[in-house]
């Protein structure tokens, strides 16, 4: 038996199935940048009737802003071209929200010129929603392995790091690298007298202090221990150094935080330790560390209260 359909029968065919799949097809005329056709399914995935659908207009006012530009200007440039394309972006539904969509774009000559654009439409909303998570995960990851938890500034893995890199930068440039080591004066007896909630809020007080001691870009704070920061200054010299130490000492002057039990003062005071070196080859930045972290203890031998400085 053989069987020839109609075109009739064939274009319900194609129809049927047109409007079968998950993905929604559409054609756009080049010429009246109108709909001359939308699948209906465009209805159940973002809510708006089939017939709404009328100009290419409709398709950007429920687009999201943001991605207006970037996909209009695509998708133009490439029809012009003659070049099949596609295109990720966020379209409102019916209610206001956002489904991502991935528009996949043929475009259809005739006699060398743009006829019609023909595409799906496909809902890819969940690749999107894993891929953001992912995404969202892996920044928090690398926030928190870097970030101290309780002050939000860089924490002692992070000093490691950007010590490395600055070490052989030094090196290199045979610029001055200095370094200050602070600790703060008999914090126990704070936190044994206010308890460690106020402590706490104590260590970021410090913390927030501290940061405005030094404001080059390289400048680098962090908190490398329970009570105990560092500033690492690049291409600063022994006076410079000496000056950013004088003013971590007087900023938390300034802020005149009680410490009733300190043996040194009534307010919260700081030693440091501060070194600078022109760095050689075959020397290590451990070895600096030691070095400043050695005066830091001759400070606190001293009386505390005070910096000790490497030239002294
Ligand atoms: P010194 O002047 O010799 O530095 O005396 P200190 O009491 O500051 O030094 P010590 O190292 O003996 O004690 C540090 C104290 O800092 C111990 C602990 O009570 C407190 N501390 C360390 N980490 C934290 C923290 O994350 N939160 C709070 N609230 N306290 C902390
Ligand atoms: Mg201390
Ligand atoms: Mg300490």
């Amino acid at each position: 038996m053989s069987h020839v359909p109609s075109s009739q029968t064939d274009s319900d065919v194609y129809k049927t199935l047109l409007e079968s799949t998950k993905a929604i097809p559409w054609r756009i005329d080049w010429q009246s940048m109108t709909f001359s056709y939308i699948g209906p399914q465009i209805e159940t995935l973002l809510g708006w009737s089939q017939h709404s659908w009328v100009s290419v207009d409709d398709w950007v006012e429920r687009m999201h802003p943001d991605d207006r530009e970037y996909v209009v200007n695509i998708c133009v440039s490439q029809s012009r071209a003659g070049v099949d394309h596609e295109a990720d972006y966020r379209a409102l539904t019916v209610n206001g929200d956002y489904v991502w969509i991935r528009d996949v774009v043929h475009v259809i000559r005739k006699h060398g010129e743009v006829e019609a654009l023909i595409g799906f439409m496909f809902d890819i909303s969940e690749r999107k929603q894993t891929e953001e998570h992912l995404i969202r995960l892996q920044k928090q990851l690398e926030e928190y392995s870097y970030q101290d938890g309780l002050t939000g500034i860089a924490n002692r893995r992070m000093f490691d790091t950007v010590l490395e890199r600055e070490w052989a930068s030094a090196q290199r440039s045979q610029l001055p690298l200095s370094l200050i080591i602070l600790d703060i004066d008999f914090f126990k007896q704070y936190n044994d007298h206010f308890g460690h909630i106020k402590g706490d809020d104590c260590l970021r007080q410090v913390a927030r202090t501290l940061a405005l001691a030094a404001n080059r870009p390289r400048d680098f704070i962090a908190r490398i221990g329970g009570e105990e920061f560092v500033w690492l200054l690049p291409e600063t010299d022994a006076a410079s150094a000496r000056q950013v130490a004088r003013r971590c000492l007087h900023l938390i002057c300034q802020q005149e935080i009680e410490h009733p039990h300190s043996a040194v003062s009534h307010l919260l005071t700081l030693s440091l330790g501060v070194g600078t070196r022109l760095v050689t080859a075959g020397s290590e930045a451990l070895e600096f560390v030691e070095e400043v972290d050695k005066l830091l203890y001759q400070a606190k031998h001293d009386g505390r209260m005070r910096a000790a400085f490497a030239d002294d």
